[in-house]
Order: structure tokens, then sequence, then C-alpha cells
């Protein structure tokens, strides 16, 4: 079985580190001083599982707004920010944000800001709107050429038309071990996907509404890292009265960031461990 760690440590080897993404190199992991005196050896301490939390659009892009007015960015800012807090006691998950106030970053620069942390797990927050006014609930997109729909696909194309494409770029080579590795790299980045999703939707979906089949797929600008563990929430439709209602209520968002850091926890423990 290979682990995402082993498959990137051996990619470095191939490329020589230079032409492995700093995100993909791995982190850092102390090694302990020689001792003259052999003594009962001790576990090092293990690094924290790094989470990157995305809340969707910011500044001049307000994303989607509700019937009432509600926008968009300001719901995903704030159910990143309350996911953050209840996860802020846990010394074993790092948690970072690709934006922390009212500011445009473009696709490109949430994915480089997650490698640039070397994460483990990225989860970008949305809450869009529905072509259909009575859809409503909770769904999570991973990353497919082929989206599960035609909603799911129109929805990627409006969400990657901000800005430009974020592709993995392993640096020009023939070898065929690095394609071997690259595809490993891939696929199991692809399956942790799969796994984060399946676990996100279930768990959550004992407590909140969830929409038909919320367990989806489309090709968004910022799943496109495939080494990376990512996941693309749509907490509800703001195009949906009901759903709208519950997002612009602090508490019922402070509720569902709560859930949603119940899930993504163990996931980013399982992930720390691979
Ligand atoms: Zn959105």
């Amino acid at each position: 079985m290979y682990t995402r760690r082993f498959i990137i440590s051996s990619l470095a080897g191939l490329l020589g580190s230079a032409a492995v993404p700093a995100w993909a190199q791995g982190r850092q992991v102390p090694v302990p001083a020689r001792k003259p005196v052999p003594s009962a050896p001790k576990a090092p301490p293990r690094a924290p599982a790094i989470v990157i939390l995305d809340p969707g659009h910011g500044g001049r892009d307000p994303g989607a707004i509700g019937v009432t007015g509600t926008e968009e960015k300001d719901v995903t800012l704030s159910i990143c920010q309350s996911i953050r807090q209840a996860l802020a006691g846990r010394s074993d998950i790092k948690v970072f944000l690709t934006r922390d106030r009212d500011s445009y970053i473009p696709l490109p620069s949430r994915v480089a800001f997650a490698h640039d942390k070397h994460a483990d797990l990225f989860i970008s927050i949305h809450a869009d709107a529905a072509p259909n006014r009575s859809a409503r609930g909770l769904s999570a997109y991973t990353r497919a050429d082929k989206a599960t729909d035609d909603f799911a696909r129109r929805l990627a194309d409006r969400e990657n038309q901000v800005d430009a494409i974020y592709g993995f770029d392993a640096g020009a080579t023939d070898k065929q071990t690095a394609a071997i590795l690259i595809d490993l790299a891939r696929r199991h980045g692809h399956n942790a996907s799969l796994a984060a999703k399946r676990r996100i939707v279930t768990g959550v979906g004992h407590r909140v509404q969830l929409l038909e089949n919320p367990m989806r797929a489309a090709n968004f600008a910022v799943l496109r890292s495939p080494a990376l563990p990512s996941v693309l929430i749509e907490t509800g439709f703001l195009s949906n009265p009901q759903d709208e209602k519950i997002l612009r209520n602090a508490k019922s968002r402070a509720d569902l960031a709560r859930y949603l850091a119940d899930q993504i926890a163990p996931v980013a423990m399982d992930l720390r461990e691979a």
C-alpha cells in the first residue's frame, strides 16, 4: 500500500526536489539527535494535520445573492471562521483560511496557498444559487472531468469563470516512473477526496437538511489539485428562502459550522496517518 507521503517523497527523489511543488514535498519530520547511551525509544512529536478552509468568493465577487439580499461571500467567511473556532482547541489539527476578510482571492491563489501550507485537506465552502428555487439542502462535490449532472456542470463553470485554471505540473519529464508516481498520487488524492466527501455528508446529514443526491462531482477549479484531498461543500442555496433564512442566521450558521467541524476532524486525522 503506497501512502501519499511515500509517493510524494519518491517523486521528489526521482525528479529532484526542485521539480516537485513545495506542497508535495511533505513536511519536515524532526529527527531526534543520536544519544551515546541507548534509551527507551521515544516517539517523535506528530505534526498536526493541516486543514485549509476556503471561504468562497469575496471582495468584488459577492457570489450568489439571496432573495433578501444575503451575500454568499459573507456566509462562507462566517462559516469558515466558526469551523476554525470549533477546532481551535485541538493540538493535532491546524486550520488556515484562504481569506480572513472580505477580499478577492483568485482561485489559483487559493490552491497555491494550500500547497504552501503543506495541506492535508482542502475544504471549500459555498452557498450558491440553484436554477430551481425549490432546491435546498447541503451537498458536497469532489472533482471530476465529467460532472454528475447538468446543474453540477453549470455550477462549476460559473465558479471557474472568475479566473484562470490551476493545473498540476510536476515539470517536463518523459520518465515513465514519474508518470506512474504522479498517477498514484492522483489516484490516492482522488480516493481520499471521495472518502472525505462521503464521511462529511453522511455525518452532517444526521443534523441538517441534505440536497437530493448530495454527493456530487464537477470540474471545479479549486478542486483541481489531484494529490491534495479536496471537497467543495455547498452548505445550502441562497436562492431558496428556507436555506437563506438558515444561512443568514448567526446561530444556525454556527451550529452548521460545528457539525462540519465534527466531521472534518476525523477526516483530517485519517489523512495525517496516510
Ligand atoms: Zn459559490
